[in-house]
């Protein structure tokens, strides 16, 4: 036997290393069970170029968990290690990766920075053992068995041993009395749940009974089973991610989804997969889930892996914001896991994986749309959110959306912006040349001023997510000589300003003498009283809402600061559009009696604020009581 000193420079890192990665220990598992993984892919690779000879056997990895002797096992039956070896990556190559990791980090605070992978291999194994030993028998012909234990002070020793007949590795913790949650059978089948569910070798965590066909017939004739133990496997060693496209039917997607997320009982929209080998490897399925309108944090996350293996689901910074709506997996090497996040925001690999998903996921929506357009507008609400969202925020998603966005008319019907400009073009262009699109956020509530505007021949879209207020904003500003009106914005007459000639059939005192008679019956700091000279046919009086005043109110309510704070805050104005032109505004006008003239002034303004469900209270009591007076 001989021992040795492990070579670092920084004085026992153990502790340090140990207390910073506290909070994140369970990785340790995900690091040596992926080794075990790297050794036995090593073998099967040496055995197909001939180097390794003989029959491999089974490969299974195996981890077990004894609680009487405070262990966890870590077997593998890949290349093992020779004591040389062991010496070299181990003592020293394992060993500088986490002092490197200790100099760069030891004065970082916050934990934070770090992502989920430290990319510290073997030595993880310190972070909940305080002892940790290796059996290891290199494949190598002729090859003497090691030991080597190293109790987390730099010293560790190392021996050859006679007894070992089994190629391969085993790793023993000796868990650390602070650690012992760690001895528990379903943490430990959590975390390789969590960890390995995909790994390509795969893993048995003990037994599990089930019930099997014994191939005979019961008296009934129905198969007899019987109760039968087998090895308890954990992964799926070949996820679909890591086949062809062509290989895969629809179903074989939706069970993947599944797979993923067993507790999602709604079906994708549509998936998307991933293949990538130049100038960076990325593999992965994205699916397009049905959303709710809100824009809630997801809790089923797009999965990170790096060949198979789990790294995290928070994959801000790697996948454009608006697609962290999507789930599925992303499998990348060439995603630096080990670095802080803001250095993966400025690092080049990243920002060509997000801006390569983003392509697809554009490529994707186009064809499908160009292919599938009825199956497209079917499922358009379900995927507007994502659209609308990459519209606002990304400039090249953008320019691809704008071709097979869509916009629904209250009438149930998909355009894209072009065909929809020219659907209207004839009918909704104002006197500055603007094409109007007139739409509606509430079919229901919105019911009269959609029908007025259709009335006129004029179309009206829906427009009802959260996101449109800004989505309309921004349309604005990219569409040319097109503008959002919402449909109550204004009296039907100018919604779509054209020339103006409709003359008024009250004079200007008269208009004076009656104002601030229509003033008295209403609010002064909620309402501003307008006249208009509209058709005798339309009501004598309404309310609308200026598009101004209610855009800066929408955008408030979503967070907008600056300019739109101060409107936000304002209380709600509306204006009280008297018709000059109706009958009943000249009676109010003509009448002498000082009280009849202003209990009609009062019914009318009412009836007013009824149809815009304005009228509440008491306002809505005295309503009722003074029309049965009337009656
Ligand atoms: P990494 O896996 O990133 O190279 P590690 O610290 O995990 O770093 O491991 C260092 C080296 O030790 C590995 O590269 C490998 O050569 C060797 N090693 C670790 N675990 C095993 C194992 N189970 N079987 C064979 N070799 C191993």
């Amino acid at each position: 036997m001989s021992t040795g000193k492990i070579n670092v420079q920084t004085e026992n890192i153990f502790p340090i290393i140990k207390k910073f990665l506290y909070s994140d220990n369970e990785i340790f598992l995900r690091e040596l069970v992926s080794n075990a993984t790297d050794a036995t892919q090593k073998l099967k690779a040496l055995s197909s170029m001939g180097e390794a000879t003989g029959d491999l056997g089974d490969l299974k990895i195996e981890v077990e968990v004894d609680k009487s002797s405070k262990t966890i096992t870590i077997k593998d039956k890949g290349i093992g290690m020779t004591k040389d070896e062991v010496e070299k990556y181990i003592t020293q190559i394992a060993f500088s990766g986490a002092e490197e990791f200790v100099t760069k980090y030891k004065d970082k605070v916050d934990k934070n920075v770090v992502i989920g992978h430290f990319g510290l291999g073997f030595y993880s194994a310190f972070m909940v053992a305080k002892k940790v030993e290796i059996f290891s028998l290199s494949y190598k012909a002729g090859s003497q068995g090691v030991h080597w234990e190293c109790d987390g002070s730099p010293e560790y020793k190392i021996e050859e041993i006679g007894n070992r007949t089994q190629r391969g590795t085993n790793i023993v913790l000796h868990i650390a009395d602070d650690c012992e949650e760690y001895l528990e059978n379903h943490k430990i089948e959590g975390l390789l749940k969590k960890y390995c569910k995909f790994l390509p070798v795969e893993i048995k965590f003990g037994t599990r009974k089930t019930w099997e066909p014994t191939g005979e017939k019961d008296d009934k004739g129905e198969d007899k089973t019987k109760e039968v133990e087998v090895d308890n496997i954990i992964n799926n060693p070949n996820p679909a991610w890591t086949k062809k496209p062509a290989d895969l039917t629809d179903e074989d997607y939706k069970a993947f989804y599944r797979e993923l997320y067993p507790m999602q009982f709604d079906e994708p929209l549509f998936h998307i997969h991933l293949n990538v080998d130049y100038p960076f490897n990325l593999t992965g399925i994205l699916y397009f889930p049905k959303l709710s309108n809100k824009l809630e944090m997801p809790k089923d996350r797009i999965q990170l892996y790096s060949n198979q293996v789990f790294v995290t689901d928070n994959v801000e910074n790697i996948v454009p914001d608006f697609l962290t709506l999507l789930r599925g997996v992303i499998d990348s090497p060439d995603i630096p896991l080990n670095v802080s996040r803001s250095y993966l925001q400025a690092d080049g690999n990243v920002k060509k994986i997000s801006g390569h998903i983003t392509k697809k996921v554009a490529d994707k929506l186009e064809e499908l749309f160009k292919k599938e357009r009825a199956d497209f507008e079917k499922k358009w609400d379900d995927i507007k959110i994502f659209v609308q969202y990459g519209m606002i925020s990304d400039e090249k998603f953008y320019e691809k959306a704008v071709k097979f966005a869509l916009v629904k008319t209250t009438d149930g019907t998909y355009h894209t912006f072009e065909e929809y400009e020219n659907k209207v073009k004839a009918n909704q262009t104002d006197k500055d040349k603007k094409v109007i699109f007139l739409y509606a956020t509430n079919v229901a509530e919105q019911h009269a001023y959609i029908d007025a505007a259709k009335s006129r021949g004029y179309d009206v879209i829906l427009m009802d997510t959260m996101l449109d207020p800004h989505y309309i904003n921004h349309l604005e500003s990219k569409l040319k000589d097109v503008s959002f009106v919402r449909v109550d914005a204004d009296t039907i007459d100018k919604l779509i300003k054209k020339d103006e000639n409709t003359v008024s059939k009250l004079s200007e005192e008269q208009v004076n003498e009656l104002k601030p008679i229509v003033e008295s019956a209403v609010s002064k700091d909620q309402f501003m009283v307008v006249f208009e000279n509209l058709s005798e046919t339309d009501a004598p009086m309404l309310i609308t809402r200026p598009e101004f005043m209610r855009r800066m109110k929408d955008m408030n309510q979503l967070g907008g600061g600056g300019a739109m704070g101060f409107y936000g805050n304002m209380p709600d104005m509306y204006n009280l559009v008297v018709n000059s032109n109706h009958p009943l505004i000249s009676r109010i006008l003509n009448e002498k009696d000082a009280d009849k003239q202003k209990n009609l002034t009062k019914q009318t303004t009412d009836l007013a604020l009824l149809s815009q469900g304005l009228l509440k209270g008491e306002g809505l009591t005295n309503f009722i009581k003074r029309s049965v007076e009337l009656i």
